[in-house]
């Protein structure tokens, strides 16, 4: 079984835990992994047919899936490029009503706010 990674959200040390054994509850004897500093768990889960606990440190264990910075830079470079596009599209109506949106010019601020940055 893998090790426990730290809490996602604060970074403390994570452990399994078992609930009480306690018949006439519905959460007698499930295992839940537990954060040590903010208390974050998992779901509980119940041992019937399999062991659940490799379930449970592969759940905890889940991360967002990372980028790097230069997979990153490839994607902002690409939306510039199609943003330039659309720019360059004036007679299109419904480019306009594209270019014209709040989003699409938040959007096209953001891009030039990252590439700024970037020599
Ligand atoms: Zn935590």
């Amino acid at each position: 079984m893998d090790e426990l990674k730290p809490c996602p959200c604060c970074g403390c040390r994570a452990v399994m835990r078992q609930a009480p054994l306690e018949p006439e509850t519905s959460q007698s004897g499930g295992y839940y992994i537990e954060c040590t500093g903010c208390h974050l768990t998992t779901l509980l889960m119940f041992s019937i047919l399999d062991n659940c606990k490799p379930l449970l440190v592969g759940l905890w264990n889940r991360r967002p899936v990372t980028v790097s910075e230069g997979e990153a830079e490839k994607v902002l470079r690409e939306a510039k490029l199609l943003r330039d596009r659309i720019n360059s599209a004036n007679d299109l109506h419904a480019v306009f009503t594209i270019k014209d949106s709040a989003e699409f010019l938040g959007f096209s601020k953001a891009i030039d706010a990252y590439l700024k940055g970037k020599p």
